[in-house]
């Protein structure tokens, strides 16, 4: 971690995180953490097998802050002059870690959860008009749903969402102290 570009805390960018909602643009190894960055409440993008430069201009194009664990995307113009926000994120982090990383390098509170699966906000949705998508046995136990208002996909707070929250909330904690 001693070897990174001195990007970390320079002005452009956590100005870029002040100055409203930001949003994220992760590069083809962080696919984990955008999903963990739309849990805790961020749009983020990420695209298998996006080169650096599609990525870069994706980024400029959205106005999104660049997550990368690729050192050598520092050494590009745009990102070496901070024309374009960007983060470096550690080798040998587990996602979570990654997570904490990011927020307590840009200071990020915590929000309403988005899509993991595509950064969308998501609505609650009755449940009789999602009826048939919802699998017979979680419609007994469970009433709230939840739909991605961009790509349309069904959430609810299943086990596999309260895992997440577990690991979420434990985050929190930590960064309230
Ligand atoms: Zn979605």
């Amino acid at each position: 971690m001693s070897a990174e570009p001195k990007s970390l805390g320079n002005t452009p960018l956590v100005a870029s995180v002040r100055e409203g909602e930001p949003r994220f643009a992760c590069d083809a190894m962080l696919g984990g953490l955008a999903r963990w960055l739309r849990a805790w409440g961020y749009d983020a993008v990420w695209q298998r097998d996006i080169s650096d430069w599609e990525l870069i201009r994706l980024a400029q194009r959205e106005g999104r802050i660049l997550l990368t664990s690729d050192s050598g995307i520092f050494r590009i113009g745009w990102v070496r002059d901070h024309d374009l926000p960007a983060l470096l994120i550690p080798h040998g982090l587990k996602r979570h870690q990654q997570l904490e990383y990011v927020c307590q390098q840009l200071g990020l509170p915590r929000k309403e959860p988005r899509c993991m699966r595509c950064g969308g906000a998501l609505r609650p949705v009755p449940k009789d008009e999602v009826w048939e998508r919802i699998p017979p046995k979680t419609r007994l136990w469970l009433d709230q749903y939840y739909q991605c208002q961009r790509c349309g996909q069904l959430f609810w707070e299943g086990t596999h969402w309260q895992r997440i929250e577990r690991a979420l909330n434990e985050l929190n904690a930590k960064a309230a102290h």
